[in-house]
């Protein structure tokens, strides 16, 4: 189940790419990296710290 290969579909063709691909195999134009997929490159400690980063703001916005 966590292990399944997410995929991305080119803007200019809609050919769809396995993720991490950069450049389309299909029209060869390059494919921009979404934010989720860079997401997806950080291990389990840096997505944690990120996610209690974004709580200690909201609470620090909440206490104010
Ligand atoms: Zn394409």
């Amino acid at each position: 189940m966590s292990d399944n290969i997410s995929t991305i579909v080119c803007a200019h063709c809609g050919t769809e790419v396995p993720a991490g691909t950069t450049v389309c195999t299909t029209c060869g134009k390059p494919i921009p990296q979404k934010k989720w997929y860079s997401l997806k490159g950080l291990n389990a400690a840096e997505i944690f710290l990120a996610v209690l980063g974004a709580l200690m703001l909201l609470v620090g916005l909440v206490a104010v």
